[in-house]
């Protein structure tokens, strides 16, 4: 019993120096927390005796871990550069300097100054985005799948939507594209085959309650072999003769040509407005590798339609979205590609990621890791089923062993072919030397 009366009362933590400029009320929440626990150990005699001044550590080490930040930078060695579970694109530290300069002062957002009065938040990237895509309009939401559901809900409500069989895809889970029409109070009107549509199909399920065609991009699969699916100038063509709306969900858009082929089956941005269509929707963080967002882009007087919905006020984007959106699209106009770091990253040629995987062998020594020719893939739902070839470092030792002690370092590595690997095309150059303190740590030569 002893020991229960000297337990310390929860305001003592407060005058104990380890807590000095602590929160206070934080302090004596978790004080509060470890001291019923240690008198309920005492009661049931599963302790007998405690040490006050270990107690105090105790609570001061809870405290501290509140203030870990959840958010840790990790060094992506699996070689995917739009890894959807490593936060997608990469924004590049001079965009997010010249941004800073909006973030962190008040802004015209909403004022337009040379009238004084309100101006609206989506002008300040227009401008620069409807010079880079060649377009009437233009309109940024939360990301792609509010711009689906802004697009659907806006024309489409209670009337039929006509898509491919082969285009109903889910992306990442919880998005599928039949619930988001369902939910946005689309009809979805499915016609084709999972492998075979035809521009017939699209033609004979157009009614008087028709109002759009809609192609969805694949995005994360492909279907090879016995396939076919309408092009999106056909689709744009038949929505005209026919009076409807035409919307092509892109997923991901990209903008200068890609290297290592990655073109060939993927239209660009500007090939697919070309045709003119309606309207176009893409993710501002996928190939196009910029922030979180939503670019919707097509005709005026749709664009204004949308503007009216109400629904666009809680999905709308914020300052720090805008003028990082706003710096990577002048950076796609003076064609600054290094200040996008997903193309920087794809662009990098096989010679130049060997060169830095000797300077790493050279460093750690050839007994540890050998330098392996690779592929790898875009990832994020984009590019579905493309390799393109890639440098690693197979470090040498049990792959499985050493994908978790990398891990804890927080450097994620890929396994293949039971050999555990480090890629380049997703190490930056700016991580590299603490990336070779870790690894001579985990093999031990430090
Ligand atoms: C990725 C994707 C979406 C969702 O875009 P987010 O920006 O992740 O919301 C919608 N449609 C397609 C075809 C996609 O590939």
């Amino acid at each position: 019993m002893n020991a229960l009366r000297t337990l310390p009362k929860v305001d003592k933590c407060l005058t104990h120096p380890l807590f000095e400029g602590c929160n206070a009320t934080l302090v004596m929440k978790i004080a509060r927390a470890h001291i019923e626990e240690l008198r309920q150990a005492l009661i049931h005699k599963e302790i007998e005796t405690f040490d006050e001044e270990t107690l105090m550590r105790e609570i001061k080490e809870a405290y501290d871990a509140l203030f870990e930040p959840s958010l840790k930078p990790l060094i992506n060695a699996t070689g995917v550069i739009l890894h959807t579970n490593m936060g997608r694109s990469l924004i590049s530290k001079t965009l997010l300097e010249r941004a800073s300069n909006v973030i962190c002062n008040y802004s015209n957002l909403e004022y337009n100054l040379e009238l004084g009065s309100r101006g609206e938040r989506y002008e300040h990237v227009s401008t620069h985005l409807k010079e880079l895509l060649n377009v009437e309009d233009v309109l940024v939401v939360n990301n792609n799948a509010s711009a689906v559901f802004l697009i659907l809900n806006t024309f489409a409500k209670d009337q039929e939507v006509i898509v491919s069989r082969g285009e109903l895809v889910e992306i990442g889970g919880s998005f599928r594209i039949p619930e988001v029409m369902k939910q946005s109070g689309a009809k979805l009107v499915e016609v084709g085959a999972t492998n075979k549509t035809k521009i017939t199909d699209y033609a004979n399920a157009i009614n008087e309650n028709t109002v759009m065609l809609m192609k969805v991009h694949q995005s994360n699969f492909s279907i090879e072999g016995f396939s076919e699916d309408v092009a999106y100038e056909n689709l744009k063509l038949l929505a005209d003769q026919n009076n409807l709306l035409d919307y092509y969900d892109l997923g991901s858009g990209y903008v200068p040509k890609l290297p290592y082929n990655l073109g060939n089956r993927e239209h660009s941005l500007s090939e697919i407005l070309e045709c003119s269509p309606s309207l176009i929707s893409f993710s501002g963080d996928k190939l196009f590798g910029s922030v979180q967002a939503g670019i919707i882009a097509g005709r005026t007087d749709l664009i204004a339609k949308l503007k009216k919905n109400q629904l666009l006020r809680m999905l709308r984007v914020d300052k720090i979205t805008l003028s990082l959106l706003e710096e990577s699209i002048k950076a796609y106009l003076k064609e600054e590609y290094e200040q996008i770091p997903t193309l920087w990253l794809l662009f990098r040629s096989v010679e130049e990621l060997s060169q830095r995987a000797l300077m790493f062998q050279e460093k750690i020594g050839a007994d540890y890791c050998e330098i392996i020719q690779s592929e790898t893939y875009m990832g994020g739902g984009t590019l579905p089923n493309r390799r393109f070839p890639t440098i690693a470092l197979h470090i040498k030792g049990k792959a499985t062993t050493l994908e978790k002690k990398f891990r804890k370092a927080h450097v994620i590595g890929r396994i293949e072919n039971e050999q555990f690997l480090l890629d380049f095309r997703t190490i930056l150059p700016s991580v590299e030397e603490k990336l070779i303190t870790i690894i001579e740590t985990i093999i031990g030569k430090k």
